[in-house]
């Protein structure tokens, strides 16, 4: 039962058919893990914020530098040499009281971060680096959680959903071990528009996923070009050798079609 308060807060969702008070409790209710508070974090955790997700876990170690204020929208220049959870913290409880906001202030080993999604009903992938993607992807596929991945470079954004029973793959289905691509923004730039677009894609799909809305990227990738403002969606497949998912126990012995 939503508060007078919160009828007026969530108003113009609350109109939208999809939505409506129901959905919006279930929005209340829900809890949302983002892990790195960069240029995808920022919109994500601001657009979750403001629609009312009920519990919000933020994870970054890092601190705010000036370099970061070109698309990590969070943070203004008082924030530089902050933690950026604490500044996060600040400016996402200013948005919405209701969002109750948990932070973590370090990089976390696969025991806590399985202590931590265990918690939650989806999880926001918003690193910029191999490493972090491929174990949350182990730990999000071993504990069946519902997994939001998106990335850019430069002009070029992608977006995609790992979610169980992983009959499209997941994240090291699209990259296994051993192929790492090494860019990220410290190395190859990064657009804030570009980036700040993909993470509010992330929002956008954390919303759909608690009201039980299907996606196009529960199959599918999908590719923005910010050159000529073309997206390119292709389906993604299990890989039978991907020693991820593959041990997943809805997948153990079936003879799905792979790449
Ligand atoms: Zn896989």
């Amino acid at each position: 039962m939503l508060t007078d308060q919160q009828f007026m807060r969530y108003s113009r969702q609350l109109l939208i058919a999809e939505i409506g008070e129901n959905r919006q409790t279930q929005l209340l209710n829900a809890h949302i893990i983002i892990i790195g508070l960069g240029g995808l974090g920022s919109p994500a955790a601001h657009y979750l914020a403001s629609a009312g997700i009920g519990k919000l876990t933020i994870i970054d170690d890092d601190i705010v530098h000036i370099s970061n204020l070109q698309r990590q929208t969070l943070y203004n220049s008082f924030d530089i040499d902050k933690l950026k959870t604490e500044a996060a913290q600040k400016r996402l409880r200013a948005i919405n009281p209701d969002c109750q906001i948990t932070i973590i202030t370090q990089r976390l080993n696969q025991a806590q971060l399985t202590k931590q999604i265990k918690q939650a009903d989806v999880v926001l992938d918003c690193t910029d680096n191999m490493p972090s993607r491929l174990l949350i992807n182990r730990v999000c596929v071993s504990l069946s959680k519902t997994c939001i991945s998106a990335s850019a470079i430069g002009f070029h954004g992608q977006i995609t959903i790992f979610q169980p029973p992983y009959q499209h793959g997941c994240y090291a289905c699209l990259y296994p071990d051993g192929q790492e691509v090494t860019r990220n923004c410290q190395t190859a730039g990064v657009l804030g528009p570009v980036v700040g677009m993909m993470g509010t894609l992330q929002a956008l799909e954390a919303i759909k996923k608690i009201c039980q809305i299907p996606s196009l990227l529960d199959s599918h990738i999908q590719l923005f070009n910010g050159l000529d403002l073309s997206w390119q969606t292709l389906m993604r497949s299990r890989s039978r050798h991907c020693p991820v998912c593959n041990h997943h126990p809805t997948n153990e012995g079936d003879n799905e079609t792979t790449r």
